[in-house]
């Protein structure tokens, strides 16, 4: 098995590691780490989880680090984009770990907070700037942020960053960047406009994936339960306190269904937070706190604020709304399962969402198990089975062993339990 030793890392790397209990790479690392260690543009298809922030932070503070600036003000000599402030926040920690036994300073900006003491932070000098588009454009637009001595460039969650319209930003700031730097793009998915984009600045880059569509089936029991739009909230409570879990993220379609739900969860004691986008910076950091530290089980998040939460020890992901686009779906089931755990993904289906499960599972390419024994179960939300599969003979809403269509996934002799 690689280690981190193989990879060439330097001493002060290899110790943070070490003190990070970090035992061997992970495939992203171990694919992506050399290529960049020697110069090389990257492409990289990998979900929050994978460990790719390592995979581009470790290689840069290494480069940075070996190649040091001359004395004077520091430059910025690497800015990290990303699409939220939680990830910007993780990708800063990320960093700042790493970069423990290190002289490199860093900074994390984003909005929704004030900027005065960014642009403190920004006037004594940072190697290394992480920050949402917006807030980094804000402050380089009045004159604080000099983009002119970037070496290294990574855009984080490419596709989300287009999903949120950041489009023009980005080629705003890649106008602004030398001309000589290495460029590093990581993206969950890689649709046309991603590789249209990627071709737009990367320089014959190595392309590096690992499959987030395997690990989603590998590593995560999944269970779909059909019913009542107006049942959802009694059957996520019932399974809220039956089912043994540690943390559970909750995914609601909009901010306000995320609100409502709350609140219905608490009418019945459970305890839990809502966490997206018109909740205040404040509020965001003490619902993810809470959730971290173990006094809130239950948070509520809508897609946009769930990017880049990255809390261990997720045992159950409920996706009370339907992801839509599906490959939400791959985003919210990955933050349980993380690092070989075994976590729980369940969907609640209510009628009329049934073209959204069967995008799903065309997608991750099988069938998610049904379970159809509780007291709330919906027969008229179970979806017709997907077009090119009604010739098959056996109709499989019902089956208690659904069968998969890709080998290596059987799953029979699993309960079909929650859990
Ligand atoms: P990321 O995909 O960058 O969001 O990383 C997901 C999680 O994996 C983070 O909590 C990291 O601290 C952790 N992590 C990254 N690389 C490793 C590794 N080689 N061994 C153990 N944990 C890791």
């Amino acid at each position: 098995m690689t280690t981190f030793t193989d990879l060439q890392l330097i001493e002060p790397l290899l110790k943070a590691l070490s003190e990070e209990k970090y035992e061997h790479p992970t495939p992203i690392q171990v694919r992506a780490i050399p290529q960049l260690l020697d110069g090389r543009d990257v492409l990289g298809c990998a979900q929050t989880g994978t460990g790719k922030t390592a995979a581009f932070a470790l290689p840069i503070l290494q480069l940075m680090a070996e190649h040091s600036r001359k004395s004077g003000r520091r430059p910025i000599r690497a800015l990290v984009l990303s699409p939220t402030r939680e990830l910007a926040a993780q990708i800063g920690e990320s960093f700042a770990a790493y970069g423990r036994h290190m002289h490199l300073r860093h900074l994390v900006v984003f909005g929704g907070v004030k900027q005065h003491s960014q642009v403190r932070s920004l006037a004594r000098g940072v190697d290394i700037l992480v920050a949402t588009p917006g807030r980094m454009l804000d402050l380089q637009g009045q004159g604080h942020i000099d983009l002119g001595s970037v070496e290294f460039f990574v855009l984080d969650e490419a596709d989300r960053m287009l999903d949120m319209g950041f489009v023009h930003d980005i080629r705003k700031v890649l106008k602004m960047l030398p001309r000589t730097r290495q460029n590093l793009l990581f993206s969950a998915t890689m649709p046309q406009t991603i590789v249209e984009l990627a071709s737009a600045f990367l320089d014959r880059p190595v392309r590096v994936e690992v499959d987030p569509q395997a690990s989603t089936v590998e590593a995560i029991a999944q269970r779909v339960m059909f019913t009542e739009k107006s049942n959802k909230k009694h059957l996520l409570a019932n399974l809220i306190k039956a089912l043994d879990m540690d943390r559970a993220l909750v995914f609601t379609r909009t901010k306000h269904g995320a609100n409502r739900l709350v609140k219905q969860l608490e009418r019945v004691e459970i305890t839990a937070a809502a966490i997206h986008g018109n909740k205040s910076q404040n509020a965001r950091t003490r619902a993810l706190n809470g959730f971290r530290q173990g006094t809130i089980r239950i948070l509520v998040a809508t897609d946009l604020a769930s990017r880049g939460i990255d809390v261990e020890g997720i045992s159950h992901v409920f996706n009370y709304d339907l992801p839509h686009p599906a490959e939400n779906y791959v985003h919210r089931i990955g933050r349980t399962g993380r690092a070989g755990a075994q976590g729980v993904a369940i969907s609640l289906c209510e009628p009329g969402d049934g073209g959204y499960l069967r995008a799903i599972e065309k997608l991750i390419g099988m069938d998610i198990p049904v379970v159809s024994k509780h007291h709330y179960h919906c027969e008229a939300a179970i979806p017709p089975p997907l077009q090119h599969r009604q010739s098959q003979a056996k109709p499989r809403a019902h089956s208690r062993s659904p069968r998969k269509r890709r080998a290596g996934h059987n799953r029979r002799g699993r309960p079909q339990s929650g859990r």
